[in-house]
């Protein structure tokens, strides 16, 4: 469970030029936010589908620019073909070009596929390897995906600031940042120990069904009273039901009584 550390004092982060950044949070709101987050999904999941670590790393070299589930449709006919480094060689970039040209940017994401497979291939017997450096060697593979892949795949403490991420920290103030760096050093400071494993699928998740970039859904949100953000519009919490992930959405799931039934 996170540990606890002082309960009322607001948290300081600390800026690139190394001077500290007061948000307008105490440590206990920021644990609560997390703690409601853990509750409201238990185990999240991503929405890319992959089915190990390499079809992760692709599906993540793919996404730039693209939304999940336009990925999700192109790698369906791609995996089906090539779910392996050494197949993925084999497939070869003009075949996997063909088979992703219904997302942005296709034509060099092939060639980052295909020499990344190579790579693999060549120097981890096919296999994805699970350091920072190795990850980021490979072609197409920035700081962003090497973190969802350290945390999806191998389980480590990473935080993949996206668009979604980089929004709430700044639009919350809670991990505020000019750049995508920035804003995972404040989030990975202030994040209560025991929370962090899955912070980065809480924050993603959140941002795009409810604190979304248009309009938020506050009524929607169950941080509302947490929240500092200037635009939101309400500070009553939505109930605190766990969700369910049903495919690339998710729904509420009925609360369930001591007894294990459903509460109807
Ligand atoms: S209250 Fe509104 S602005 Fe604040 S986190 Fe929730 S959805 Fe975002």
């Amino acid at each position: 469970m996170a540990a606890m550390r002082q309960k009322s004092k607001p948290v300081s982060t600390t800026a690139k030029s190394g001077k500290a950044v007061r948000i307008p949070y105490t440590t206990a709101e920021v644990t609560e936010i997390f703690r409601r987050f853990a509750v409201q999904r238990p185990e999240p999941q991503p929405e890319l589908e992959h089915s190990d670590a390499f079809t992760l790393l692709v599906a993540v070299v793919l996404s730039a620019q693209a939304t999940d589930m336009g990925v999700n449709r192109a790698t369906r006919g791609l995996f089906a073909k090539a779910s392996t480094a050494s197949a993925m060689v084999a497939l070869g970039e003009d075949a996997i070009r063909e088979e992703i040209r219904t997302i942005g940017l296709f034509r060099n994401k092939a060639k980052n596929v295909a020499l990344l497979a190579e790579r693999l291939v060549e120097h981890y017997g096919g296999v994805v390897p699970d350091s920072r450096e190795a990850l980021e060697a490979l072609p197409g593979v920035g700081r962003k995906t090497a973190n969802v892949v350290l945390n999806t795949a191998f389980g480590k403490e990473t935080l993949a600031v996206d668009t979604h991420i980089f929004r709430i920290g700044n639009r919350l103030k809670i991990a505020p940042g000019k750049t995508p760096e920035e804003v995972e050093r404040n989030f990975l400071r202030i994040i209560p120990d025991g929370y962090l494993r899955h912070a980065h699928h809480w924050l993603i998740l959140h941002g795009r069904y409810v604190c979304k970039a248009r309009k938020p859904d506050c009524a929607a949100c169950i941080i509302a009273d947490l929240c500092k953000a200037d635009e939101k519009t309400t500070n009553v919490p939505a109930p605190l039901v766990p969700l369910e992930v049903r495919g690339a959405g998710e729904q509420a799931r009925p609360p369930v009584t001591a007894f294990g039934g459903a509460v109807l």
